[in-house]
């Protein structure tokens, strides 16, 4: 199997050893050394009990494939993604599981620069047209974001970006089977901003 497993994917690491961990991945990624390659055999050594460290919930965007920004191999994340990783009852059941069940001690939300979900929601917003169909409620979802930062502010949506991945980032704290783990430190939930230009992650509120 390829590469050195890192502090946090000990059995029991805690949520600062799996930050650690994945924003070493992120590293790696950016200076172009990733250690992680997609070969079958690393599927194949990865194909008994899942131990992931962390789960990364991102956005659906094809620029920012999780597993690659932060060189991960098969067996090492959870990941889930939905346009601007908005949650729903699945999403939140899916965190749940991977933290109660499997152990996990992070949870990373993971925005990105010119989200086109946030885009939606800033046009939706300023234009008064509410889209249809289910895309109504990723807009409505992301809409107090917006509503927050004004719709008419120019910086509106780079500045909807991040107060979307903070209310994402405290929705998930407040979760009904999160809430204790968070509380007692044995689980965080953070947020990042990925950099769509440099493939750097840079934490939203470092050491909260
Ligand atoms: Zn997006």
């Amino acid at each position: 199997m390829g590469g050195t497993p890192g502090q946090g994917r000990q059995a029991g690491g805690t949520p600062r050893a799996a930050l650690a961990d994945l924003l070493a991945g992120n590293r790696r990624f950016v200076s172009g050394q990733p250690i992680h390659g997609h070969d079958v055999t690393a599927a194949a050594a990865a194909s008994g009990d899942q131990q992931p460290y962390a789960v990364v919930l991102g956005c659906i965007d094809s620029r920012v494939p999780l597993e690659a920004i932060f060189d991960q191999t098969f067996g090492a994340i959870c990941v889930i993604r939905t346009g601007g990783h908005v949650l729903d009852r699945a999403v939140c059941g899916s965190i749940e599981y991977v933290v109660g069940q499997l152990g996990v001690p992070l949870v990373l939300v993971l925005g990105h620069e010119r989200c086109g979900a946030v885009g939606a929601a800033v046009d939706a917003l300023r234009t008064g047209e509410r889209p249809g169909g289910s895309l109504a409620y990723l807009v409505d979802e992301i809409a107090p974001a917006v509503t927050d930062v004004g719709f008419d502010d120019p910086a509106v949506h780079p500045l909807a970006i991040r107060r979307h991945v903070r209310r994402t980032v405290r929705m998930l704290r407040e979760d009904d089977l999160l809430a204790g783990p968070v509380a007692a430190g044995r689980v965080a939930v953070t947020g990042g901003l990925y950099d769509l230009a440099t493939g750097e992650v840079a934490l939203l509120d470092p050491g909260s």
